[in-house]
């Protein structure tokens, strides 16, 4: 079974607050394009229900915050399918406690519930500093194939997401690979990297090998 896209079952402690700076979300807006123009974010009338999918997210700064908590910068719920976004489409998750199913935001629209599973990524490493979430049929159904870690068939978003994602960083090559399907999440990919270019060229590699598993079989 998958879960629905856009389907909020989250505890999310929201402060409305004016935009970032269109300064501080230039690079992840640029990112976010490209992953919008190949598909990997977006909407779809025939996928999903029609909610929009995928999300990225860049930590707000390098460093941890004094209370240990990794504050990120990410696309807004249900932005998916808006091919341009602006400032007031991105929001900070303050604080995130993926084995509470909660967090805090800020900003000028609420988050994706998938933020909880941004949020432990990013626990998993403070080198990691920009993940991205995306819906992939060609990576998702190549995935074993492709050699991309698999979670176990749980919730996206949810407690059993995120311990899934610290035992696949320990049980598997997932350090190394920065990529991983959701096994739960029809279609759902994630990556992450210290660099933007690292997440989401992992992400577009994985794409062109899935291709051309598909292209063998056609
Ligand atoms: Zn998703």
């Amino acid at each position: 079974m998958s879960t629905q896209e856009g389907v909020i079952k989250y505890q999310c402690d929201f402060t409305p607050a004016p935009p970032l700076s269109y300064e501080a979300l230039r690079e992840l807006n640029a990112w976010r394009r490209l992953m919008f123009i190949t598909h990997l974010i977006g909407q779809d009338p025939n996928r999903y229900g029609g909610y929009g999918y995928g999300n990225i997210s860049r930590r707000l700064d390098a460093a941890e915050g004094a209370d240990g908590q990794h504050p990120f910068i990410i696309t807004g719920s249900q932005t998916g399918g808006k091919p341009e976004l602006g400032p007031e489409d991105y929001v900070v998750v303050t604080a995130c406690y993926p084995d509470e199913n909660r967090l805090t935001a800020r900003g000028p629209i609420k988050p994706s519930s998938e933020s909880l599973t941004h949020g432990a990524v990013y626990a998993l490493d403070s080198r990691i500093l920009w993940v991205v979430h995306a819906h992939s049929p060609e990576i998702w159904h190549n995935a074993e194939k492709l050699g991309v870690p698999i979670t176990a068939n749980v919730p996206y978003g949810s407690p059993e997401m995120a311990a899934e994602v610290r035992r696949l960083f320990v049980e598997s090559d997932l350090p190394q690979k920065r990529i991983f399907a959701m096994a739960g999440h029809e279609d759902g990919v994630v990556t992450f990297g210290h660099t933007a270019e690292e997440a989401c060229f992992t992400m577009l590699s994985y794409l062109v090998r899935a291709l051309q598993i598909n292209e063998r079989n056609n």
